[in-house]
């Protein structure tokens, strides 16, 4: 049974995790590269550790959630980093939103330490992983799948398992081109119905009830139109993704003609000077293009 648990990477995502594993009663190391946000965590009685090798060594699994493949390199296979300090007989589980083959990297570096991992990426964002609320995903062997699926019922409302690892990552960018295509939907509906002239808090009840209605168009729609852009889940993220949907999808050669308009938006919004609002700034590049900016009157 998993009593001790290291958590690495308190961002948006992390910090609301790590907190909820506190709440169901683990023994809890953090450690995240600026330590101020390990404050809050220090002050409830939690075990701050130096870096990421020493993060680990104690714990019967260990969790990270970092932003993109770079953070993950550097963390893992880094000086001090996971690989350096883990042994045989612990578990190691990515909840970060990389490219499988990063997690197949991974998978092989722990085997030959004897480490069992898990990709293990979420859907979900800042207000369901506060709430333990988020849509998990995770892949790996079924067995340290089972041992760690009680620690995952802590934070999500559902874990699906996916077979092999890498699986769950590709699950993971797979429900993201569908975010990405949704956003940019959004977008570009909201500008047209500002340009038509329409009531904008009335096309919102249409969206929220009618068949194509969706709790992601729900939400970003209505925060668009308080013109509140705070991250949720930051646009450069989106980028990000939208970068792994597109070296995933070629090489599978699966085609991803809509994504890569997305993709154009979604740099032209970072260029804007955007990255760190949400991802529904993506409509300020639309905007900027036709000078319109969407706005109830
Ligand atoms: P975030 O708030 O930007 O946090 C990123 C975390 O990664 C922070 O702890 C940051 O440390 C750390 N980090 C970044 N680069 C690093 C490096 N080189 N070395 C060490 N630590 C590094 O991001 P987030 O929203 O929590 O997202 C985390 C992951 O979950 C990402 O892969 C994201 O794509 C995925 N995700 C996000 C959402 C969402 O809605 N936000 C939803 C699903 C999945 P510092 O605090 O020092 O910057």
């Amino acid at each position: 049974m998993i009593k001790t648990i290291s958590y690495l990477g308190l961002g948006t995502m992390g910090s609301g995790m790590a907190s909820n594993l506190l709440k169901a009663g683990y023994e809890l190391t953090v450690w995240n590269r600026s330590a101020e946000k390990c404050e809050p965590f220090r002050r409830n009685g939690v075990h701050v550790a130096d870096t990421p090798a020493d993060a680990v060594r104690h714990a019967d699994l260990v969790m990270y959630s970092l932003s993109n493949d770079q953070a993950v390199e550097e963390i893992v296979f880094g000086a001090n980093g996971i690989l350096s300090g883990i042994k045989a007989g612990q578990i190691a589980m990515d909840m970060s939103t990389v490219l499988p083959a990063t997690s197949l990297r991974e998978e092989e570096a722990y085997a030959k330490r004897g480490v069992d991992f898990l990709d293990a990426p979420v859907f979900g964002s800042k207000s369901e992983s506060a709430k333990a609320k988020l849509w998990i995903m995770a892949a790996g062997n079924k067995a340290i799948f089972e041992k760690v699926k009680p620690v995952l019922e802590h934070l999500g409302q559902t874990v699906h398992y996916f077979g092999k690892n890498g699986n769950a990552a590709a699950m993971k960018l797979v429900g993201n081109l569908i975010v990405a295509l949704e956003m940019e939907a959004l977008a570009e509906g909201l500008v047209l119905a500002q340009k038509a002239g329409l009531d904008l808090s009335t096309v919102m009840e249409v969206v929220k009830i009618a068949d194509f209605r969706s709790p992601l168009l729900v939400s970003n729609g209505q925060n668009i139109l308080k013109r509140d852009f705070s991250p949720s889940f930051a646009l450069k993220l989106m980028l990000k993704d939208a970068g792994l949907i597109e070296k995933f999808a070629e090489s599978l050669q699966s085609p991803i003609p809509a994504l890569r308009v997305v993709g154009k938006n979604l740099k032209s919004a970072v260029a804007l000077g955007f990255g760190k609002e949400n991802a529904s700034a993506l409509i300020k590049a639309l905007e900027k293009e036709t000078g319109v900016e969407v706005r109830p009157r």
